[in-house]
Order: C-alpha cells, then structure tokens, then sequence
C-alpha cells in the first residue's frame, strides 16, 4: 500500500521522545538547553576504540543538535548528576544495571533510562558504537543519506523521555555493495558491516572476507598453469577432454581436495583477521562431468554435490583449528539447486545468488519463470542450510546510468530472504564506478532495510527525497512513481542486462520523465549544491534518450521519433555533467573513453559540432 504524498511530507520532524510522550516530566532527561548541557558522557578509559569513538561521535552530533559539547570524561571520575554511560564499565555495577551481553552479540545494544541517566552498552566490538547510532537516529532523528549529506535536526532543547530500547540485528552481515556507500563513517553511521566499507577500529570493524578468497577461488585454490600440465585430471571433464581454459576443478578427486585444503588452512592461518574463507566455483561453466562428478551430481539432483563435498571436507579439515572461520561457497547458476541429502557442515556458508531472477517485482510474488525457480531453490536452502547468506543483484550491469525500476522491491526482497533463513546479504550495486543510476537513493534504501528489514519503505524514501534533493523531491517522487507504475501495471520484467530498448521505458514515459526532472532542476535553481545533485541524478534519464535515440537513428527512424526533439536538446547538458560527474564506467566491464563517446553519440544524433 502506497501512501500519499502528503503524508509522506509530514513525518519528517525528529522521532523525539518528549516526556509528554513518555508520561511525566520527572524522568525526562534534559541532555541540552539553549546552547548549554550539565550532562557528561561518560566512557571507561579501557573502552575498545570502536566505543571511544562512540563518544566522539555522540558529542559532535550533539553539539550539531544543540549547540552543547557535552564533556567526555573517564569511569574512574565520581558519578555526576546526569550523565550518559557508554559501554560496559564501573558504572553499570554502581547504577546496579544488568544487561546480557552475550545475547548482544557482536553488533546489539540497549539505550536504558537508569534513573537520571542514559546508559548505551552494546557488544563488541560495534555494539555500543551502533547503540550510539540508534539513538541519533531512531530517537532524535538524525540521517546520514550519503557521504557528507545528512540530516542533523537543530534543537533549542533537547529532551528524552525514558527509552528502553534493546536491538540486535536480524542480519550479520549487511553490504550494499555500491561505490558511492563506501565511506566508513557512512557505513557506520547506517550500521553497515560491508567487507568493502574503509571501516576501520574506531567502527569496530566489518565483516571481513580473507584477501584473495572472496569469491570464485577455484582457479586461485588449484591453479590450472600450475598444476594442469602435470595433472589434467584435477580439472574438469567436458565433453570427454580436460580442460585448461576456463575449466573448474574435478571436485571429486583426493588430490584436490588436499590442495585445496593446504591452501585454506595457509590461508587462514597467515590472515588471523579475516573470517570467511571462500570455496567457489569460476565465473563461468564447464562442470566436471567425470563418473565420480557425474555419479554424485545425479545422486544429489544438483552440480552442488560435488562442490559442496570439496567445501564440507575443506571445512571439516579445519574447523578445530580455526573455529571462528566459514567456510563460503556459491549456489550459483549451475550450482544453485540444493542439494537432495547432503547437508553443509556448520562452519559452511551458502551463498545464494538471485544472479537470473526479475528485479522489477519482488522476488516472492513475480510471475517470470526465473523467479519462480528461484523461490523453489530459496525455498530449498533455508531448509538445509545453517547459515544461508545471499548475493543478490541492484543494478544494470549492461547499462549503469539506464533508469531500473527496482528501488521498490529493496524491502520486499530483503523480507523474503530474511524470510528464509538468510542471516548475510550482499547487494551488488554499481561498485566500480560512482554516480550510475540513483545510487544514493539505492544505497540507503538498502542499509535501512538490511538493518531493520521492516522500516517503513514510504518513510525510507520520503526522508531521502526531502533531505537529498530538498525542493525538488515532490517532482522526483513523481518520476519515481513513474517509472515503478509502469513497470507494474505492464508487468514488465527487468533482469540486471536491460537493454536501452527495453519495454519497461517508452518514449512517452521518458518525454514525461524529461518533463519532470526538468520540473525537479527548476525548484532548485536558487540552491548550486542541491541542483548538482539534482543534474547528476538526471543523467539517467538523459542517457536513455540519447541512447534510444541513437537506435532510432540507427533504423533511420530519428526524426520520427519523440525523442528527436529531447534527445539534441539534453545532448549537450547530459555530456556536460557526465564529464564532471566522476563516472568512470557505463557498463561493468567498460572503462569510458568520454571523447570518444560524445563524437560518436553527437554524429548518430546529427551533431557533430
Ligand atoms: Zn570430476
Ligand atoms: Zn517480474
């Protein structure tokens, strides 16, 4: 259910927790009045790193909020007043307050009202620092939507009401895996563990896959040039012959399974810091088709037999020596079917990947044949796995810039994983390129849904809109609303290799589009920052005109088009901002060679001024 605009325009104010709400003024904590504060925020000089700059941070966006810089002071000062107590330490005893830490975990928290005090004490080591988090941002409304744009709400007086707030996140691992969500005090700040967030101590770290062994490390495990030569039957069978080129391993065979142990255990042991060690098959096919590959394949119903074999006899080798470590491997494509009876053993990671599915309606209720099939498989995993993550897909791949109507399903998708078990989520997005299509928007969709799979989607994208884009969100809205109408009512199904030509854009949508976001640049014409972003946004739509202009050029059919008209008026805008924007790449495997791309865009479209 979508709710309308107006509402969405009203819930913007600070989700603060007044006494009134609270009932009765004598347990609000006043943290600052006009410019000053009489509380200290109080840290245990053994505090991790992660929990000192919890501190930190807990002052700077408080005096942000009020104007007030509380003093930071060490556990072995006598108690004040009022105070907020941050992590574990002498305080907790002396207050008499209990909390059960390990049911925190590593990530968990509690805010709690104890007295005229507030205590944030989380696990570690990003528990207390993310309990800091959720107070700026579930109780005093505070936003971080993207490297250095946020929403600080300004308050004369800032007063809480008792909290007793206790959160531990559905999800261990939470990555959207987009370029521009890199930044480790963005990352922190949505509490997000991505493996390629610049996350250092102070965030209490991240999720941390062992260099080299991310994902697809057959070839790495047992590398072809060296060992093919020798022996040609540790690789895959194909068709009757052992392949060197772009084979996998025989999974099957001892002498594999030894090296690649050898190499894992190596592994693990030289990078003490990592905690997951990948097992995967090559980015390609070409399975083993050996009567052992094949026999166990056959017994299983799936090509993750004799994969998950060769990962379970890794695993099992060196789970007493190392048991904080998984072991990860792929159901991916041809492996993506589980497994009849074998099971993965408990230091195993499955990672699902949604690589065929439609990404312009939710997983779990669209139609297309690729959906279905992987519901069946989803279904199949998060009954047999003990820890399922996920690798699933948020953007065009073929065409980074092209508009995907896919910031829609973000919640629904994060819901039907969480659904099934799944307890990692990494959301491939533009990685290698800033400014492709709405990649802020996307990005902080997904860190709010992967930290709390239930909040609330309109309120998501309302709070983005208004604070990213400011007097241009309503127009912006629009087209959002567009572009996923359309999508919807034609049931048109959009996979992450969408073509320009693709039906779920029409020259009439983009002649709307272009109407819109022209709309958008007018309301902040006044403001340079926020029409930058505002340009930077529309190059989506300006690449989908010129580019299905230049097919319609191609067809000798550009002057009949709509987009005629559009598509040389927004040519030279669109290169403009393209050339400052910083995008490197159009499509994943492309670097942009810009010189090039504008005099053959402006030839096909007939300038060639
Ligand atoms: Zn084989
Ligand atoms: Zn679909």
């Amino acid at each position: 259910m979508r709710m309308p605009i107006n509402f969405l325009f009203g819930v913007f104010g600070p989700v603060l927790l007044s006494a009134t709400d609270a009932g009765g003024a004598a347990e609000e904590l006043v943290l600052a009045e006009r410019g000053q504060s009489a509380v200290r925020i109080v840290v245990a000089a053994s505090a991790s790193p992660s929990t000192r700059h919890a501190a930190e941070e807990l002052q700077t966006f408080l005096a942000e909020i009020t104007g007030a810089t509380l003093p930071i002071v060490g556990d072995e000062q006598p108690a004040a007043e009022r105070e907020i107590i941050l992590g574990q330490g002498r305080r907790l005893g002396q207050l008499g307050v209990d909390v059960d830490l390990p049911s925190l975990a590593a990530e968990g928290y509690v805010i709690r009202s104890v007295g005229p005090h507030l205590v944030i004490v989380g696990g570690e080591p990003r528990g207390t620092l993310y309990g800091v988090y959720g107070l700026l941002e579930d109780h005093l409304g505070c936003r971080w939507f993207a490297p250095g744009v946020s929403r600080i709400p300004k308050q004369d007086r800032l007063a809480i009401g008792p909290i007793d707030d206790r959160q531990v996140p559905l999800l261990e691992y939470r990555e959207p895996f987009t370029f521009d969500c890199f930044d480790g005090d963005w990352c922190a700040r949505n509490r997000v563990n991505s493996s390629a967030g610049r996350l250092g101590p102070e965030h209490g770290g991240k999720v941390r896959f062992a260099s080299g062994f991310f994902v697809h490390t057959f070839a790495r495990l047992v590398p072809p040039e060296k060992y093919f030569d020798e022996h040609p039957e540790y690789f895959s069978l194909v068709k009757g012959r052992r392949l060197k080129e772009r084979s996998q391993l025989c999974c099957t065979n001892e002498d594999v399974v030894r090296i690649a142990t050898d190499e894992i255990r190596r592994a693990m042991a030289a990078q003490p810091d990592a905690t997951v060690f990948s097992v995967s098959q090559n980015d390609w096919h070409n399975y083993c088709e050996c009567d052992a590959c094949r026999a166990l394949a056959e017994a299983e119903g799936s090509q993750i037999g004799p994969a998950l074999q060769l990962v379970n006899r890794v695993a099992e080798a060196v789970e007493k020596e190392f048991p904080d470590k998984a072991v990860e491997t792929l159901a991916y494509q041809w492996t993506r079917k589980p497994p009849n009876s074998m099971r993965p053993r408990p230091n195993v990671i499955i990672r699902l990947c949604s690589i065929e599915c439609c990404f312009s309606h939710p997983l779990a209720t669209c139609a297309s044949e690729a959906n279905q099939q992987f519901r069946r498989d989803a279904e199949g995993w998060a009954k047999v796995s003990r820890r399922l993550w996920v690798w699933d897909y948020v953007t065009d791949f073929r065409h980074y810039l092209l508009p995907f109507p896919n910031q829609r399903v973000r919640n629904d998708n994060i819901r039907f994983f969480v659904n099934h078990n799944v307890t990692g989520i990494f959301e491939q997005d533009t990685y290698n390129s800033p400014e492709s299509e709405l990649a802020a928007l996307g990005g902080y969709l997904t860190a709010k849904f992967l930290w709390n799979p239930d909040y609330d989607e309109e309120r998501a994208v309302g709070e983005f809109l208004e604070g990213y884009y400011g007097d241009a969100a309503e127009p912006i809205r629009r087209y959002l609303d567009l572009i996923h109408d359309h999508a919807e009512q034609h049931q048109v199904h959009v996979n992450i290799w969408a073509n320009v030509d693709s039906p779920h854009l029409t020259d009439e949508l983009l002649l709307e589009a272009d109407r819109l976001w022209q709309e958008a640049e007018k309301q902040v014409a006044g403001d340079p920052e926020v029409l930058r972003r505002v340009q930077l946004s529309r190059m989506s739509v300006d690449y989908a005109i010129v580019e299905r202009a230049r097919l319609a050029a191609a067809k000798r059919a550009l002057d009949a088009s709509l987009l005629a008209e559009p598509a040389r008026r927004r040519l030279e805008p669109f290169l403009d901002t393209l050339s400052t924007s910083g995008l490197t790449r159009l499509r994943e495997h492309t670097t942009l060679d810009l010189a090039d791309y504008r005099s053959k865009l402006a030839a096909a479209l007939g300038r060639t001024d």
